[in-house]
């Protein structure tokens, strides 16, 4: 969006108050070029759009669209919880588990015999089953 001040040269509407914006009054105004669709994505609109806004009034939705944006920020911090059932939750934590101790016991089996393959093939279809079973409860883990 573009954004300027000019002087009103004809009566308009604010876009936030909507009470009128005298003529020779300062207003902003903003164009619009992109909007936002249902899906949440920016999308190019096919013409400009124009608002006009009392100052005062624009400086009022900037800083409550600013404390919006901080209070989202604050909420999405970290990574985006898993929506999983409790028992769903539960039998990922059991894999997530499991594989630990599997992975656990390969640097066990590593640092006692690193030539033994079979240990370590059989620990290494452990893990691959795993993986194969924690994709029904939310899906493997980046790091994995
Ligand atoms: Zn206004």
């Amino acid at each position: 969006m573009d954004v300027w001040i000019t002087t009103c040269r004809k009566k308009s509407k604010c876009a936030y108050c909507e009470q009128d914006i005298i003529k020779e009054s300062h207003m902003v105004v903003g164009k619009y070029w992109r909007k936002i669709n249902p899906a949440g994505e920016s999308v190019a609109i096919r013409w400009t759009l124009k608002r006009r806004w009392h100052i005062e009034c624009w400086v009022e939705n900037g800083k409550i669209q600013a404390d919006k944006v901080s209070a989202q920020r604050s909420d999405t911090r970290g990574r985006p919880r898993l929506v999983l059932s409790d028992n769903d939750r539960l039998m990922r934590n059991r894999l997530m588990v499991r594989r630990a101790v599997v992975v656990y016991r390969i640097r066990k089996v590593q640092e006692a015999n690193p030539y033994d393959i079979d240990a370590l093939v059989k620990l290494g279809s452990k893990l691959y089953d795993i993986k194969e079973k924690i994709i029904d409860y939310g899906g493997v883990p980046k790091s994995w």
